[in-house]
C-alpha cells in the first residue's frame, strides 16, 4: 500500500509524464492540452434489486479526443473513485499512441462489488450503467468505445452492445461500439487471451536486444528465467501460462487476495487455475507452500517479477526490497511514482505499463476494425492462399523433380485463419513498439529508462498531432 506522503494515482501518472515531457523540451502550452483530461463523466443511478432500490456510481473519463474513437476498458471494482479513472484513462491515451492504434484514450469504472449480484442483477445493472453513458454521449462507436476491464469480461461487453443497438438500429456499426465481445457477437478471436499475449511478446522482444540482457544483468535467453507474479485474473493467467508454456519460464510464486504460493520448483499455471476455479482459493495447492502475507512475496528474489493485479503495489514502503532484475508492468499503475525513482536508482528494469499490457487495445482497434467492415479477418484470402502455396509446392516438385514432404506442403499451404492474423499483428506492433522505445533510449541524452523513452515516443506522436491540426 501506498505510503501517506506519496501522490495520487493520477499525480504519480502525470510526475512520470512531466518527467518525459522535460527530457524533450516540449512546450509548456503543448504539454498541458496532452496531459489535461479533456471530459469526466459522473452518473448516480437507481437500480431496483430483490425489491429495494440502490443508487450505484459510475464514471467514465475521455482523456483524450484528438484521434477517435476514444478507447479504453470500463471495470466494476468496489474500490474506484475519479481520480482513478482518470489516472487509467491518461495512460489510455499514452498507450494507444505508443502502439500506434489511432484512438484516443478514456476509462470508466462502475462502484459495484460484482459478487454480491447474481447474474440478471449484473445484467440490469450493466445495461442501465450504458443507458447513462449512451445517452450522455460517453458511448458509441465513433466517439468512445469501452472494453473489458477489471470486473468485466465478454458477458459484460456484450449487454452493452445490445443495449446500444436497441437504443440506434439505424446505426449501421452498432456492434462497434464496444470490443472485447464475444465471439458470436461480432467479438475477435484471440482477444480473451490478447493482454496477456501482449505482455509475453514484450518479453519476448526484451530478450531480443542484446544490450538490454546486459543491462538487466541477465545471461542467456529467456528459457529458464524465473518468475514472480502478482494476480491470477485474466492477464496475469494468460501471461503466466504462455510464458511457461511457450518460453520455458519457471513461475515461482504466484500472489492472489488470499496470500502467496511459492515453490522453486516452478507452479503449473494451468493446474493452480483448475484448482482455484474449483476452490476459490489458492490455499491447499498441493506441490507449493502457502504464505499468508502476498505483499511480501513481491520482494521475493526472481529474475521477472510480473504485478498483474492493482495499482500501487510497489511504492516507496517496498521499492527498496523488491529484488527482481526485471519488472514487468502487466496492471496499469502497479509502481508508484517514488518507487519507480527508488528501482531506477537500483538499477532495476521496468518495462512500463502503456507499453507491457498495450496488447489488449491491440486487438481491441483489431475487433473494432473487423466490426466496421463487417467481415472476419482471412475469409476473403484463406483459400486463396491455401491454393497459391499448392501452386507453390507442385512448382517446387517440378522444378527439383523431388517431393515436397506431407509437413512441408501442409505448413506451406496453410492459409491464415482470425488467430493466426491477429497474434502476428499483434506481435509486430509489440515489436516495432518495443523498437521504437529502445530508438528514444539510445537516441535522447535525457533519457535513462525504459518508462521515459516510451512516454517520450508516445508524446512526440501525440504532440504531432497536435501542432499539425492545431487546437480547435
Ligand atoms: N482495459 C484494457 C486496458 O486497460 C483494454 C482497453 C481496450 O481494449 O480498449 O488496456
Amino acid at each position: 500500500m501506498k505510503t501517506n506522503n506519496e501522490p495520487s494515482f493520477r499525480k504519480s501518472v502525470d510526475l512520470m509524464v512531466d518527467k518525459a515531457i522535460t527530457a524533450m523540451n516540449l512546450d509548456m502550452g503543448t504539454a498541458q492540452a496532452i496531459k489535461t483530461c479533456n471530459a469526466v463523466l459522473q452518473v448516480k443511478f437507481p437500480v431496483k434489486i430483490r425489491g429495494k432500490i440502490e443508487v450505484f456510481t459510475g464514471w467514465r473519463a475521455t482523456h483524450s479526443t484528438h484521434r477517435l474513437p476514444s478507447k479504453g476498458g470500463i471495470r466494476f471494482a468496489p474500490y474506484a473513485d475519479q481520480d482513478e479513472v482518470e489516472a487509467l484513462a491518461a495512460l489510455m491515451t499514452y498507450k494507444c499512441a505508443i502502439v500506434d492504434v489511432p484512438f484516443g484514450g478514456s476509462k470508466g469504472a462502475l462502484l459495484i462489488d460484482p459478487s454480491l449480484y447474481d447474474r440478471d442483477e449484473l445484467e440490469m445493472i450493466t445495461r442501465r450503467f450504458t443507458l447513462e453513458l449512451v445517452r450522455k454521449g460517453f458511448l458509441s462507436p465513433a466517439t468512445n468505445v469501452p472494453a473489458p476491464d477489471m470486473g468485466t469480461g465478454q458477458r459484460e461487453m456484450a449487454w452493452i452492445a445490445d443495449t446500444y443497438k436497441h437504443l440506434h438500429p439505424e446505426d449501421i456499426n452498432y456492434v462497434a461500439c464496444v470490443t472485447g465481445k464475444p465471439v458470436h457477437h461480432g467479438g475477435i478471436q484471440g482477444r480473451v487471451e490478447a493482454t496477456g499475449r501482449g505482455v509475453q511478446y514484450a518479453i519476448r522482444e526484451f530478450f531480443r536486444h542484446s544490450e538490454d540482457i546486459k543491462s538487466a544483468n541477465f545471461t542467456g535467453t529467456l528459457e529458464g528465467k524465473t518468475c514472480v507474479i502478482q494476480g491470477l485474473g485474466n492477464v496475469g493467467y494468460h501471461a503466466a501460462k504462455f510464458l511457461t508454456e511457450e518460453d520455458g519460464v519457471i513461475i515461482t510464486a504466484v500472489i492472489e487476495r488470499d496470500g502467496a504460493l511459492i515453490s522453486d520448483q516452478g507452479i503449473n499455471i494451468e493446474d493452480l487455475f483448475q484448482h482455484i476455479s474449483e476452490h476459490g482459493t489458492i490455499k491447499n495447492f498441493p506441490s507449493a507452500s502457502f504464505e499468508e502475507d502476498g505483499l511480501k512475496v513481491l520482494e521475493k528474489e526472481c529474475d521477472i517479477l510480473i504485478p498483474a493485479a492493482l495499482e500501487s503495489q510497489i511504492t516507496l514502503e517496498n521499492a527498496d526490497r523488491i529484488n527482481a532484475k526485471l519488472i514487468v508492468e502487466a496492471a496499469n499503475g502497479p509502481i508508484t511514482y517514488g518507487a519507480d525513482e527508488t528501482l531506477n536508482k537500483k538499477g532495476t528494469i521496468i518495462i512500463p505499463d502503456a507499453y507491457a499490457n498495450a496488447g489488449g487495445v491491440t486487438v481491441s482497434y483489431f475487433e473494432w476494425i473487423r466490426n466496421i467492415s463487417h467481415m472476419r479477418f482471412g475469409r476473403m484470402q484463406k483459400r486463396h492462399d491455401e491454393l497459391r502455396g499448392h501452386q507453390f509446392a507442385s512448382m517446387l516438385e517440378e522444378a527439383t523433380g523431388k517431393s515436397v514432404s506431407n509437413n512441408l506442403r501442409s505448413s506451406i499451404t496453410k492459409g491464415a485463419d482470425e488467430l493466426d492474423l491477429v497474434r502476428s499483428g499483434l506481435d509486430d506492433t509489440m515489436r516495432l513498439a518495443y523498437q521504437q522505445i529502445r530508438d528514444t533510449l539510445d537516441n535522447n541524452e535525457n533519457v535513462h529508462d525504459l518508462r521515459t523513452a516510451c512516454y517520450v515516443a508516445s508524446i512526440t506522436k501525440i504532440a504531432r498531432s497536435y501542432i499539425d491540426i492545431g487546437v480547435f
